[in-house]
């Protein structure tokens, strides 16, 4: 700050300046679905980066100069970038698809942040949302991970190995921290999500 923008103001205003200072920190809507006590933490993490959209993608190593490609590495069809990622690309549409019906969700929602969205207007408990948005990070870590496999091995995971991989992860997770205080209709609720899952 300047003594001069201190002058300029008739009357100081101590938030005033503190946002001068520091900038204007926007709480946005879906923190509380990303460092969320359900998921895992560092799915939390990776989803995080997902929603600032400051993952290394091969769009982004393309613009720096790092790669001479910026087409997606799972599937070579479409620009790599956040959207394409989550989920417009073939192979990760299908893991929504698979992850939304073992969930028994009707949204037709398919970007992450529209997911976010749907989920914090949805009517499901508290609970569900929980596990909804863990679920979500998961998605986002293992599809992350599958890029990575990709770019290092050149090797794609099957949908399925995927799919399997959030199922499992997911219900470990939410049964090792489930609330004590726990209604009946989402202990069942949950009770019948983790019965579709194979071992
Ligand atoms: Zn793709």
């Amino acid at each position: 700050m300047t003594e001069n923008s201190l002058k300029q103001m008739n009357v100081y205003s101590v938030s005033y300046v503190y946002t001068l200072l520091v900038g204007d920190h926007t709480r946005v809507h879906w923190d509380k679905y990303v460092w969320n006590r359900l998921s895992i933490p560092k799915h939390r993490f990776v989803i995080w980066l997902a929603m600032k959209r400051r993952l290394q993608t091969t769009e982004h190593l393309h613009r720096i100069g790092v790669s001479n490609t910026s087409n997606c590495l799972i599937c070579g069809n479409g620009v790599e970038d956040h959207v394409h990622l989550f989920f417009s690309c073939y192979y990760s549409e299908k893991i929504l698809k698979k992850v939304k019906d073992w969930m028994g969700i009707k949204t037709q929602k398919q970007e992450l942040m529209e997911l976010i969205r749907w989920l914090s207007r949805s009517n499901h408990s508290k609970f569900q949302k929980q596990v909804l948005a863990a679920v979500w990070a998961a998605m986002v870590y293992y599809i992350w991970g599958a890029r990575n496999d990709a770019y290092w091995n050149s090797q794609v995971v099957n949908i399925d190995t995927i799919v399997h991989r959030i199922q499992k992860m997911v219900i470990e997770r939410v049964y090792s921290v489930l609330p004590k205080k726990l209604s009946r209709k989402d202990r069942e609720w949950m009770r019948s999500r983790a019965l579709l899952v194979c071992n």
